[in-house]
């Protein structure tokens, strides 16, 4: 029966792993073989004199990165990886790989990220990548658990939809008979009519679709979004929940990857304190308005280079609280002291927007007058409004960027990094 390679051992005796062939050289009289599987790399000796024809051929016919199955005695040695070796006594090549490889799993040859994207693969196979993956899942297995004890419950909307949640340009049209839908940015609406249909506290973690011609390295045309909406409650309420959520997830990470974190050489995985400041977003201005070259006044979108500026300043999570009703969607809820500014937040890292909130507008003749105020026809978002009619809870909630999150987590590069198939301007095979 096969074992996983980490677990063979010299006290092993005969040994049957299955893997990929990692490296093979031949010195001669001695061949060597890496073969490796999810859990680890082991050595396989070929002393030519003392094995089968059989095995010999198998070792002249394989090439690197074919699948094969390998049984034989297992013998400590000091100078391979785990302090034991492997001397076939059989060896099977189960998927013999083309060559030469679109990539270089070995990592001896560093490739472009498009290069990677393209082999993804093989990419995956290198222990480093995939242990972003590894990652992404704890992380969304901590952020499902949180929410669940938190008393949320999980939700699933639609993704084909009739109507622009904020009545942007930036959604990809489909064709779905003979109407006119589209592929949705967002959960938005659906989550607060949850909130009309009693649910109280809903969560879902889903895709969204950005149809925005953006080549940056933190925005993808579809990514994975983590909302949540809640009842009888405010926008202070949903950010701690946030600042809660994060902190929880980075605790997980760091108590149950510590091989996954070691194989990107993480070395320094510092987990998040709560509470994070709550920076006013006219402050956040005055602080980028001394730190960067480009203009920029109150009631501007906090730009890249603003965010960075910011970022460095603030050095941790953030978040940027009461901003301008103008540059915030219709359904953000306005101070009634000062209805110029509402009740939305964003939460960041240091590096970027994570994050963006606020506590809804719930009354429905004021949503209304605020749809119009954006230019918006509120005729086209009767679906949505008309829950508001028959009893609807004050509620608040946010959406988190997940690729953002693992991105910024492991202090990746580029978002693409944390996408196994990422969708941009360029890129839709694989
Ligand atoms: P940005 O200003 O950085 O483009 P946004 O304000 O347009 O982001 P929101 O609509 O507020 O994004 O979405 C909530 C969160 O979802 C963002 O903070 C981000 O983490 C994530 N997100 C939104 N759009 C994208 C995208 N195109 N690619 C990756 N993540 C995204
Ligand atoms: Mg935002």
């Amino acid at each position: 029966m096969r074992i996983p390679i980490q677990n063979v051992t010299p006290e092993t005796g005969t040994a049957e792993i299955c893997g990929w062939v990692h490296e093979v050289r031949d010195l001669g009289g001695l061949a060597f073989m890496l073969i490796r599987d999810r859990t680890g790399i082991i050595q396989v000796t070929i002393p030519k004199k003392k094995v089968s024809e059989a095995v010999l051929a198998a070792v002249k016919a394989v090439s690197r990165e074919s699948v094969v199955r390998v049984c034989g005695p297992v013998k400590a040695i000091d100078k391979a990886p785990g302090g034991r070796e492997l001397v076939p006594e059989l060896i099977e090549i189960i998927s013999l790989a083309e060559t030469p490889l679109p990539l270089d799993v070995s990592e001896k040859v560093s490739a472009e990220l498009d290069t990677r994207l393209d082999a993804r693969f093989l990419d995956v196979r290198r222990p480093r990548v995939a242990a972003v993956f590894e990652i992404r899942s704890a992380a969304t297995f901590a952020i499902n658990e949180f929410l669940h004890n938190e008393g949320f419950t999980n939700i699933t909307s639609p993704k084909i939809v009739a109507a622009a949640t904020e009545g942007g340009t930036e959604l990809f049209p489909i064709a779905y008979f003979d109407k006119e839908a589209f592929l949705n940015q967002s959960p938005q609406l659906y989550k607060q009519m949850m909130m009309a249909a009693g649910c109280e506290k809903v969560y879902e973690i889903g895709p969204i679709f950005r149809a925005e011609e953006h080549n940056t390295t933190k925005h993808l045309n579809e990514a994975t979004s983590i909302d949540i909406e809640v009842s009888f409650t405010d926008h202070h309420e949903v950010m701690r929940i946030l600042e809660k959520l994060i902190v929880k997830t980075y605790e997980y990470v760091d108590k149950t990857c510590s091989v996954q974190l070691a194989n990107i050489e993480i070395d320094d995985f510092a987990v998040p304190k709560a509470p994070f400041p709550r920076l006013p977003y006219a402050e956040a201005i005055e602080i980028a308005k001394k730190k960067i070259e480009d203009p920029i006044k109150y009631g501007d979108d906090v730009s890249p280079a603003a965010e960075r500026a910011i970022g460095a300043e603030m050095g941790g999570h953030y978040f940027i609280v009461d901003w301008p009703s103008e540059i915030r969607p219709y359904y953000a809820m306005q101070y009634e002291d000062d209805p110029s500014i509402c009740k939305a937040f964003d939460m960041m890292h240091p590096r970027m927007e994570l994050s963006s909130g606020a506590q809804r507008e719930h009354r429905h003749d004021i949503l209304v007058k605020q749809i119009a105020q954006k230019g918006l026809n509120p005729e086209s978002f009767e679906f949505y409004l008309r829950p508001f009619r028959y009893g609807m809870p004050p509620h608040a909630g946010w959406g988190l960027g997940a690729d953002r999150l693992v991105m910024t987590m492991l202090g990746l590069g580029n978002v693409r990094e944390a996408v196994l198939f990422p969708r941009d301007l360029h890129r839709l095979v694989p």
